[in-house]
């Protein structure tokens, strides 16, 4: 939005200027979304294009994809197929890759404000306008929120993005946290014990809220009672946990665990029951082997109890010394404005300065190798931005970076891809309309210049994103959030 139009919602919102706000409500009616579609032909056929459907399987090269009213009618060989269908719009891609739209499953609709130093926690400054615009853009077709600050502000741009009055994805809203005494965010209730957990889902599932999530100093009691009354209302739920240990959680029926062993609690020497220790993960970085039998025995209890890990490498990458890599923070440096970027630069350095004493590095390397082993075993390993920290990893940008970091980590490129993907998708219920590239399901992909599959960095290369078969342009997204992200 230029400053005009900035000038123009400012006031209208106060109720002046008529003719002002006439002209705005015009330009509403005919369409907000217009600027950023590039394709929106009913029957649309993307030709000669490689895919990467998802599934983990190997890239198929020289493809035909017939989309049909919002929908993937047919996946062919372009050699094999016959006529084009009656009226479509043909694309040749000849040169560009798509995969599926990346089904993001830690994507704040928020931002860490700068805070003091008589504040414990973050504060949360919510980006209702330019976090959808940015997860839309990076190819994120479909988002949970896990975690809000602002419920009623998230769950009405859900709805503003249904009804096509706001670019952004298909949203699952989680819930305001689930915590105990003292939040780490000052925005968070502080729950009072069991009934008040169940009282607080009743409430909010009844306000359309669809996932939860508990965080980091919740009482077990709470926990359980939060998780009996969440399945009992048909949904799930996940936990940034640390009062509550990986295997105490899995027995109680969580359905998934954010960040991953870097969180686990469970081995800290001294711990006490439902406690947050304060050197949970720099003891884990410095003396838990990833192949030790406790440890083993861990992953065999996630997996025989279906709970999903979420893995967040860029926010983790984020507090490594020396990282993310510059040309990462260049890519996102125009969507900040001056003061956000110099602030999330400052931390960047003071967190290099300290690098000889930074343990961050181990628990890197320790993570990445929890991951593979978590998925080797079996278990159900899905993937999200988690745009927090500091600052360093915005929406969208930060979910291309997670694939590039499980490439690191050890997978190979499609396996990357289908954690981002079909998996989240699967933990969602939805596989059987998202998340992967095959006949019957929504038209959600995401055309890249190049191929990932050779270099997973392409994944950055987005030109089209298409959700339920409407093309929008990445470039003219990001332009339209430039020098916003941090202020809204
Ligand atoms: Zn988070």
């Amino acid at each position: 939005m230029n400053n005009r139009a900035v000038l123009m919602g400012t006031l209208s919102a106060l109720g002046l200027g008529f003719g002002l706000s006439i002209a705005a409500r015009a330009q509403a009616q005919a369409s907000p979304l217009a600027p950023y579609i590039r394709e929106n032909a009913p029957v649309l056929v993307l030709d000669h294009v490689t895919v990467i459907d998802g599934t983990g399987a190997a890239p198929q090269a020289d493809m035909r994809i017939v989309v049909e009213h919002g929908k993937i009618a047919a996946v062919e060989k372009a050699s094999a197929g016959g006529a084009m269908p009656a009226g479509a719009k043909v694309l040749d891609l000849t040169g560009k890759t798509v995969i599926p739209g990346l089904v993001g499953m830690h994507e704040h609709l928020f931002y860490s404000e700068p805070t003091s130093s008589s504040l414990r926690g973050l504060v949360g400054g919510e980006l209702v306008d330019t976090a959808p615009r940015l997860y839309l853009a990076a190819g994120v077709t479909t988002a949970r929120t896990t975690g809000s600050i602002e419920p009623y502000t998230d769950l009405n741009i859900k709805k503003d993005i249904d009804a096509g009055r706001a670019p952004g994805p298909k949203l699952d809203v989680t819930g305001p946290y689930l915590e105990g005494n003292p939040p780490l965010i000052p925005q968070m209730h502080i729950l009072t014990g069991p009934e008040d957990a169940r009282r607080m889902v009743d409430y909010w599932v009844g306000e359309g809220v669809t996932s939860w999530k508990a965080y980091m100093d919740i009482s077990p009691e709470d926990l359980k009672a939060a998780i009996a009354e969440v399945h009992a209302r048909g949904e799930k739920i996940t936990g940034h946990l640390c009062s509550v240990g990986f295997t105490e959680a899995a027995d109680m029926g969580i359905d998934d665990l954010e960040h991953g062993i870097s969180v686990d609690t469970e081995f800290t020497p001294g711990r006490k029951e439902g406690e947050c220790p304060a050197n949970g993960a720099e003891y884990l970085a410095e003396h838990v082997a990833m192949d030790s039998a406790p440890v083993r025995s861990m992953i065999h209890e996630l997996v025989q109890r279906h709970v999903a890990v979420t893995s967040t490498l860029a926010v983790f990458e984020s507090i490594e010394p020396g990282h993310p890599p510059m040309a990462f923070m260049l890519r996102e440096r125009d969507a900040m404005p001056p003061t956000v970027w110099s602030g999330v630069l400052t931390a960047r350095s003071m967190i290099q300065e300290q690098a000889a004493n930074s343990y961050r590095p181990a628990l890197m390397k320790k993570e990445m190798q929890f991951e593979r082993e978590f998925v080797a075993a079996g278990g159900l390993l899905i993937a999200g931005c988690d745009p927090t920290g500091y600052g360093a990893v915005l929406p969208g940008f930060g979910d291309q970076r997670n694939l590039e970091l499980l490439v690191d980590a050890g997978f190979t490129p499609v396996e990357a891809i289908r954690i981002a993907t079909l998996n989240g998708a699967t933990y969602l219920g939805k596989e059987a309309s998202i998340g992967s590239i095959a006949a019957g399901k929504d038209a959600d992909m995401v055309v890249l210049e190049g191929n990932p599959a050779e270099k997973i960095e392409n994944v950055e290369k987005v030109e089209t994103v298409f959700k339920d078969g409407v093309g929008y342009d990445s470039a003219k997204l990001i332009e339209s959030v430039r020098g916003m992200v941090g202020l809204r």
